[in-house]
């Protein structure tokens, strides 16, 4: 798979273990073999952060284009959805320095 291992024990994290990681605000991620605490690099959170800013720029061409109105909103919350589904896949993480 394409989902990061630990960098501990190398067993690979869950899809979901990170998508829930994104969500709630990039917090860390607990390997559930060897409970190594992960956090998200810095050039990770900033490629979800765009990630996320660019996808207006479609939703904007939508909006505009097909007189779509509040539905560009619900466009925008679905195409959010699908891109913190997409994101593990580019979604890197550390050890905790100690
Ligand atoms: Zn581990």
């Amino acid at each position: 798979m394409f989902v990061q291992k630990c960098n501990n024990c190398h067993k690979h994290f869950k899809w979901v273990q990170i998508v829930k990681s994104i969500w709630k605000g990039y917090q860390p991620v607990i390997c559930n073999n060897c409970n190594t605490e992960h956090y998200i690099k810095r050039s990770s959170r900033l490629l979800v952060a765009l990630s996320f800013g660019l996808s207006i720029i479609p939703i904007e061409c939508i909006v505009s284009n097909f007189e779509v109105g509040y539905y560009g909103i619900l466009i925008y919350l679905i195409l959010v959805t699908v891109i913190s589904f997409i994101a593990p896949i580019y979604t890197r993480y550390n050890m905790k320095a100690k």
